[in-house]
């Protein structure tokens, strides 16, 4: 039997493949060959990054196990990062998929939200963060990524 349940299929131009196409800007954190991170652009906590696989995957229903085990060291990487980086208490991944699941963007996506105690995530208002302030973040977490790789 195979793992993979039926979907709507993957959309070749929504917005994250336009991402890793470079036809649209991101603000980048980290990439390798199955990943790229880069920050969210409304984000939910100071610091909330997106990782995305290089493969064309509508969500955890429909990828390639393999694509998706090949990303996950970069996932890792990532949230280490980002724990160091933004000096937070503890992080929280959210992965949503379909639209039932919550999942508005349909290329794979984890989210990777720093935490500390006592802050609850901000509402999704739709409201987009300063470019500066996104680049100030991803300046940190990527001298996080560059401490680790020593
Ligand atoms: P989800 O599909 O898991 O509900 O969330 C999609 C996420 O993508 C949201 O957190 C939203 O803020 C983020 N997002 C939507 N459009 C863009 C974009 O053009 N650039 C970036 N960097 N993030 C986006």
């Amino acid at each position: 039997m195979s793992l993979h349940a039926q979907t709507a299929g993957y959309d070749p131009d929504n917005i994250f493949a336009k991402i890793l196409r470079g036809e649209l800007p991101c603000e980048k954190v980290y990439e390798d060959s199955h990943c790229l991170a880069f920050m969210d652009i409304m984000p939910r906590a100071d610091g909330h990054v997106l990782v995305i696989p290089k493969a064309p995957a509508r969500n955890i229903i429909d990828i390639d196990p393999m694509a998706l085990a090949a990303m996950m060291a970069g996932l890792q990487k990532v949230a280490c990062a980002v724990h160091a980086g933004m000096a937070a208490e503890g992080i929280t991944i959210q992965q949503f998929s379909e639209q039932a699941g919550g999942q508005v963007v349909f290329h794979l996506h984890f989210h990777v939200i720093p935490r500390w105690n006592g802050i609850p995530l901000r509402p999704h208002t739709g409201a987009m963060e300063n470019r500066d302030i996104l680049g100030d973040y991803a300046g940190r977490i990527k001298a996080a990524l560059a401490v680790m790789a020593g």
